[in-house]
């Protein structure tokens, strides 16, 4: 389907499904010669770790993405970029089937398609628990248009507690924002949230400003498990300097329209009035990974996320299928850095794919010659010798490269690992590091210039505070 595929018959089909970090750095990598390729995404690149940045409108949203075609247009040969959800993956026909979901469609807007090899990237969604109201109410931190909304949604707090005749109460709750998870989104939220109320926010709004409280719920004892606990101790001091509330222990059981539901440490609920929610619980899985699960009962039954071998095979595919990233249960922690070097791994490995399926191809056609003698004895076997080398694929290796989180107040932390220990440093140096870090990871020069000058013009004009 599609003259615009790039159909080779002498070539084998890679689909790839996603355009997130695993994809895209497979994409980056990868010898499209190889194979005909063709992506299934968000038609853009999102750096999720400046996501709370654009929440608070220091980052313009577009400085952090980068769109799919910037990579593909620079392949040897053309890869096609389809912009729409893969709604089934058939691993025993080997199809996926693709639908057009956004706003505007042309006359097919579903279409299925063969492939060869599949690599499954779509990363995972946040999950809710099904707690009531979450949908409804809260706001998410995990694609662009959830930190469009928060910002939106933040601004609307301010402007309705600005509203003439708002009681005092009222201002209060206006101006009670509470971030659930304290997990890093939920961490770098809520000091990315307090700088925008200590740099710009006290200057516009100087009647709101000693209303203005923030609170972060965890329900486990600490915020930041995965840090080491000297980071976990300064990332609680410098909260409380900095006015944020950290409540521990404490689950949120209910979202409403105006307050939420929690229940403490000594098991009694109440209700605490608020203006905004945003919700940074954590990742689920999504409906097409569930549904592919399904197909594969004997092989998958970790409701973590897919199973995958040392070589990221999707298990009971027959290696047809990889799988990458948040959308797999591995031993790594669901970040970017295990997804980059898992795609940068998986670029190699089709390379060694392609290898192998063209020597396969070439001993298929000798052996078709029958018995075979003298020159084509030894030629046989050298390919043989060959395509024994190339089965030896190396197993993906994860190299752990640090933890880095912004906290607010220009103080970031950072557990690096330092010869066979760790060094837990945390501070302005640390924050420092944390943006020229992150600064050199973003994918382009593009993206690296747009972020260093919307953090030039934030400190000479600072943030901007109309609502669009
Ligand atoms: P993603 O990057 O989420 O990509 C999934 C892709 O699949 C997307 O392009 C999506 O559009 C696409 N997709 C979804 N559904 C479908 C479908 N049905 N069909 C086809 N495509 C589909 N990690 C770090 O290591 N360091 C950090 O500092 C860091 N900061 C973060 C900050 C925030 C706010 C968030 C939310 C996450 C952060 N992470 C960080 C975690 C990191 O972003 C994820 O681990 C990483 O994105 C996982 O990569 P992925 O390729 O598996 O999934
Ligand atoms: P997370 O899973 O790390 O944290 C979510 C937190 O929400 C948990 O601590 C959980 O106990 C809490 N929670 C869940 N339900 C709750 C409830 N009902 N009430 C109160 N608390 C509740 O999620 P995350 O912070 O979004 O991170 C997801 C992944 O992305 C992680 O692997 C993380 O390491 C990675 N990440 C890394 C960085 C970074 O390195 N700077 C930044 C963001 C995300």
């Amino acid at each position: 389907p599609g003259e615009q595929l790039p159909h080779d018959p002498t070539k084998k089909t890679l689909v790839v499904l996603g355009s997130g970090w695993g994809a895209t750095s497979l994409l980056q990598k990868l010898d499209t010669t190889d194979y005909n390729v063709v992506i299934s995404p968000r038609n853009y690149f999102l750096f999720t770790p400046l996501l709370p940045s654009v929440a608070v409108g220091t980052l313009n949203p577009h400085s952090i993405i980068q769109p799919t075609r910037y990579i593909t247009r620079h392949k040897t040969r053309t890869v096609s970029v389809i912009e729409a959800a893969a709604t089934d993956v058939d691993p025993i026909a080997k199809t996926v089937t693709f639908a057009d979901e956004s706003e505007i469609q042309g006359l097919v807007s579903s279409t299925t398609l063969k492939y060869d090899y599949l690599v499954y990237a779509v990363g995972a969604e946040t999950q809710t628990f099904n707690i009531p109201g979450v949908k409804e109410n809260a706001c998410f931190m995990k694609e662009l248009d959830d930190a469009d909304l928060t910002h939106r949604r933040f601004l609307d707090c301010l402007e309705s507690a600005a509203f003439p005749g708002q009681t005092s109460e009222e201002i209060d709750r206006l101006l009670h924002i509470v971030v659930v998870g304290g997990g890093p989104t939920g961490i770098e939220l809520s000091g990315e949230v307090h700088d925008y109320l200590e740099e710009d926010l006290r200057n516009w709004y100087p009647e709101l400003s000693s209303h203005i409280k923030i609170s972060l719920v965890e329900a486990l004892p600490s915020v930041l498990p995965m840090f080491s606990k000297k980071l976990i101790e300064y990332t609680e001091s410098t909260f409380k300097e900095a006015n944020i509330d950290i409540l521990t222990k404490t689950m949120v059981k209910e979202i409403k329209d105006k307050s939420i539901v929690v229940q403490g440490p000594d098991g009694t609920k109440r209700e605490i009035p608020c203006g905004m929610v945003v919700w940074a619980a954590g990742n689920t899985l999504r409906k097409v990974t569930k549904d592919l699960m399904a197909k594969l009962p004997e092989h998958q039954t970790n409701r973590r996320g897919l199973n995958v071998d040392d070589h990221l095979r999707l298990e009971g595919t027959s290696g047809s299928v990889f799988a990458l990233g948040d959308c797999t249960a591995t031993s790594y922690a669901p970040t970017a850095q295990v997804a980059s070097q898992q795609g940068s791994y998986l670029a190699r490995v089709f390379k060694l794919i392609a290898r192998r399926d063209a020597l396969s191809t070439e001993l298929q056609q000798l052996e078709s010659q029958g018995l075979l003698e003298g020159e084509k004895l030894k030629q046989k076997e050298d390919l043989v010798r060959q395509l024994e080398k190339v089965e030896k694929m190396k197993l993906f290796k994860y190299t752990h490269e640090g933890s880095l989180a912004y906290i607010g107040s220009e103080k970031a932390i950072a557990d690096l690992p330092f010869g066979v220990g760790n060094l837990a440093i945390g501070g302005v140096a640390t924050y420092l590091f944390w943006r020229s870090a992150y600064l050199s990871r973003l994918f382009s020069l593009r993206n690296r210039t747009l972020v260093a000058s919307d953090w030039l013009k934030v400190r000479f004009f600072g943030r901007d505070v109309s609502r669009d």
